[in-house]
């Protein structure tokens, strides 16, 4: 079994740390250490380190930078009530990276050195995890083609890391509904691409339209499917739900959307709290008329950072329209609570999914 080496940080004073994680908001603050293993062809995973959390010396012909090759996770770290600190699903963002790496053509981490690499920084940097409500230290493990090598091809060599940054409430508005714009002409993912991979360029390409929801004066661009326009695919960085009397319908994992782990707990958890849940293609049209109509109820988004959002209107170049009466609603707010509790160690977790 490969061993992780620790060489411990300098560690920041109490007060710094005490200031640092008043008032966190979302990826600028990092902690103390940081977890890198390296990969070669030739010998597989090796060299497994705890570091201080710092640069990392690549070359500038390093493969990552110039054709994209990086994949990515994220998850949380909650303090419990107990004292003691619990990861949500963690195993399912083990499985996702390996997934994301197929389909990028690199090579999969072994689960398990995927769980102690998370599990050795979380314990390292035990005293970073905040414990204020809606605080948690997220994780995002990584992982990049390193050889320094300008062909372009799979690469031989990747470096994967882990790095954590205490987290306060992800949108600056926090828990109130959110405005989505609905981009009509650019498209996040396309079939046969990588949509569902956690992979960076998927995040470059939407950072155009990002940009055009907030100069609309939307908090969140939602996509629609590349081919015909019509289809709801999911937000830049969530999943997204639509609350009837009789259902909860979400758009079908295609190949083109990312499969949330939240997405996949709200699918459980909705239908262990009496609801049925319907994975459809469900179009902007629907949408739409369904919100005018008043039969749509609510409409709400799922992630990680967040993890569950209220979506109060959507906006196009053409208008736009309210959901409901643009306030959160009682099954947003029953499912929030239901994950939330689980994750923070409020409720009886019946999935196994706190660990
Ligand atoms: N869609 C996209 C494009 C995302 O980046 C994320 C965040 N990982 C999600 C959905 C939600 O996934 P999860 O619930 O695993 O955070």
């Amino acid at each position: 079994m490969l061993e992780f080496e620790l060489v411990p940080a300098a560690r920041r004073p109490a007060e710094e740390r005490a200031a640092l994680l008043a008032d966190p908001g979302f990826g600028r603050v990092f902690t103390d250490h940081m977890v890198t293993i390296r990969y070669a062809e030739s010998k597989g995973w090796y060299d497994a380190r705890l570091v201080p959390f710092g640069p990392l010396s690549l070359s500038p012909a390093t493969a990552a930078l110039h054709y994209g090759q990086e994949i990515f996770e994220g998850l949380k770290a909650y303090a419990m009530p107990d004292g003691g600190v619990a990861l949500f699903r963690p195993e399912a963002n083990a499985r996702r990276l390996n997934a994301t790496a197929a389909r990028m053509a690199m090579p999969e981490l072994p689960e398990d050195l995927f769980l102690r690499a998370v599990w050795t920084l979380v314990e390292a940097d035990r005293e970073w995890v905040p414990s204020k409500p809606g605080q948690s230290l997220y994780l995002r493990p990584f992982m990049l083609a390193t050889d320094p090598f300008l062909g372009v091809r799979p690469s031989s060599e990747y470096l994967f890391a882990v790095i954590a940054s205490p987290a306060g409430s992800y949108f600056a508005g926090g828990a109130k509904p959110v405005t989505v714009w609905v981009s009509e002409d650019l498209t996040r993912a396309a079939p046969g691409g990588t949509g569902a991979a956690k992979t960076a360029a998927n995040y470059a390409a939407s950072l155009l339209a990002q940009a055009q929801a907030q100069e609309a004066g939307c908090d969140q661009v939602v996509f629609l499917d590349a081919v015909e326009r019509r289809w709801i695919e999911e937000s830049g960085s969530m999943n997204v739900f639509f609350v009837y009397d009789d259902a909860i319908v979400t758009p079908p994992l295609n190949g083109s959307i990312l499969p949330g782990v939240t997405r996949d707990s709200v699918l459980r958890l909705a239908e262990h709290l009496g609801h049925t849940v319907a994975e459809r293609p469900y179009s902007f049209e629907e949408w739409r008329r369904d919100a005018e109509s008043g039969k749509l109820r609510e409409t709400f988004a799922s992630g990680t950072g967040v993890v569950i959002t209220s979506i109060g209107a959507a906006r196009t170049r053409d208008g736009s329209f309210t959901i409901g009466d643009g306030t959160e609603g009682p099954v947003t707010t029953a499912i929030r609570d239901a994950i939330v509790g689980i994750q923070r160690g409020l409720r009886p977790d019946p999935f196994g999914w706190s660990v």
